[in-house]
């Protein structure tokens, strides 16, 4: 397994001075996790995670052969990417890989989306190629790691933007038949980010990248709550392997967008174990709750003629949102539960009759019904004060979510993504019928102070 330039093992050129400069090996948790000698917090034992070669440097410009080099990626390796990457970085991974294997240049349509359809198109394009090199982020990155891993090739990615958590992450997000999915693809062999590339990337795919990675703390405190509740497996690993990269950009989230490269480190870094994070749970708990619940039903609804926004966006303001509903809850001390009265019609009627019913298995699963109130309630008493402990000790406050989007010039308010406060407050209020995933949107509802944030 080649490792992390940044643990200082793997000797290179002088353009790693970073890498040198830094304080790594005590506590360089990415460092750590590539080489198998990081510490499970649960049980202690070292996890392992798919082999992953991470080159995170301030520059990557003459090192891209060098790099990709010891992944023998094979004779011919298509390099994808659409107009604005390759101009970007394309040309110059096109034309350093040319000294290691033939190269099979493919251009994607700068309007192409990670679909079916586009995926088909992609791997006939590949198919004399042994591996896929991608060179852009969330849709150049989810094409080619699905296509990939339909054809068995390994694949890499050249980041042009931190604009995703998707990077290191063994799902593709890909929409089949209309509805976007996550679907199991391969994890890449290797992820270079050449951080001069990713900060002058635009400024909206900053402080989306920014906005995927601040609701680490509504994501987890809908974890906590859902274990405390429900059960269900709960992980302290992904949140240990984020805490040590986390100040570095929320300190001073402004200098994201004003070329700061230690700064831009620790986002990408964040980008990377975020994703190794939903890799070692095996599931995307870690990085995806309620917040994402609300974004997910954004991409569903939203009318057509709206214009597009990054993921990233809305989950910025979803976050805020969560934050809010969070701090609402535990505000208001032991919640006094009713059952649901949600039914599949009602599903069907809000949300058309297969989607409504498909959301109704979702639902279902999680619906508190009067029979299970009485339990449920004595749970909730039961464990409520363990909750508020773990919860406020895992949030961000909404006041500090709220600043370092305002610094960032990140999208706070549903008009930012271009949504009315009415479409929105419905987003929030039907988030929770969208998948099983118990969050604090489920307790707030079924207590009714969902309705009195969002009322109907
Ligand atoms: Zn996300």
């Amino acid at each position: 397994m080649r490792q992390s330039a940044e643990d200082g093992v793997v000797t290179g050129t002088g353009v790693r001075e970073a890498a040198a400069k830094r304080s790594t090996t005590a506590r360089d948790a990415l460092a750590r996790l590539l080489r198998s000698d990081w510490r499970d917090p649960d049980g202690g034992a070292p996890i392992t995670v798919p082999a992953i070669a991470v080159e995170i440097e301030r520059s990557l410009s003459g090192m891209e052969a060098e790099v990709v080099a010891p992944l023998h990626l094979g004779r011919r390796i298509a390099v994808v990417s659409d107009q604005t990457t390759r101009t970007v970085l394309g040309h110059r991974v096109e034309s350093a890989l040319s000294r290691l294997s033939t190269i099979l240049p493919i251009v994607l349509d700068a309007q192409s989306h990670a679909d079916a359809h586009t995926v088909k198109m992609l791997r006939h394009s590949c198919a004399a190629a042994d591996a896929l090199v991608a060179v852009g982020s969330g849709t150049i990155n989810d094409l080619c790691k699905y296509a990939a891993a339909k054809d068995g090739k390994p694949y890499a990615v050249f980041a042009t933007a931190p604009s995703m958590n998707g990077y290191a992450s063994k799902n593709a997000a890909i929409t089949v038949d209309g509805h976007k999915q996550s679907l199991p693809a391969a994890s890449p062999v290797g992820v270079f980010m050449d951080l001069a590339v990713l900060s002058a990337a635009p400024a909206r795919m900053i402080r989306a990248g920014l906005g995927d990675s601040l609701c680490r703390s509504t994501a987890q405190a809908d974890w906590l709550l859902s274990h405390h509740l429900l059960g269900t497996p709960f992980r302290v690993a992904p949140f240990a392997l984020l805490a040590e990269d986390e100040p570095g950009w929320m300190n001073e989230p402004e200098a994201l967008l004003h070329g700061d490269l230690d700064a831009m480190r620790a986002l990408a870094r964040t980008l990377v174990l975020s994703g190794l994070g939903m890799t070692i749970c095996d599931g995307s708990y870690p990085a995806s709750q309620g917040e994402h619940l609300i974004s997910h039903y954004v991409d569903m609804f939203a009318p057509p003629s709206r214009d597009t926004y990054f993921h990233g966006e809305q989950v910025a303001v979803a976050t805020l949102t969560m934050a809010r509903i969070q701090e609402h809850v535990l505000g208001a001390g032991l919640p006094h539960l009713q059952p649901s009265s949600m039914t599949c019609v009602e599903l069907q009627r809000r949300f058309g009759f297969d989607i409504g019913e498909a959301c109704w298995r979702e639902f279902e699963a999680k619906r508190l019904t009067q029979n299970a109130l009485p339990n449920f309630e004595a749970r909730v008493a039961e464990t409520w004060s363990d909750i508020a402990r773990d919860v406020r000790n895992a949030m961000i406050s909404v006041e500090r979510i709220h600043d370092v989007l305002k610094r960032a010039g990140c999208p706070t308010v549903a008009a930012d993504i271009g949504l009315s406060p009415e479409f929105y407050a419905t987003a929030v209020r039907n988030a929770r019928f969208l998948r099983n995933r118990y969050t604090f949107l489920d307790l707030a509802d079924d207590s009714g102070l969902l309705a009195t944030v969002y009322p109907t």
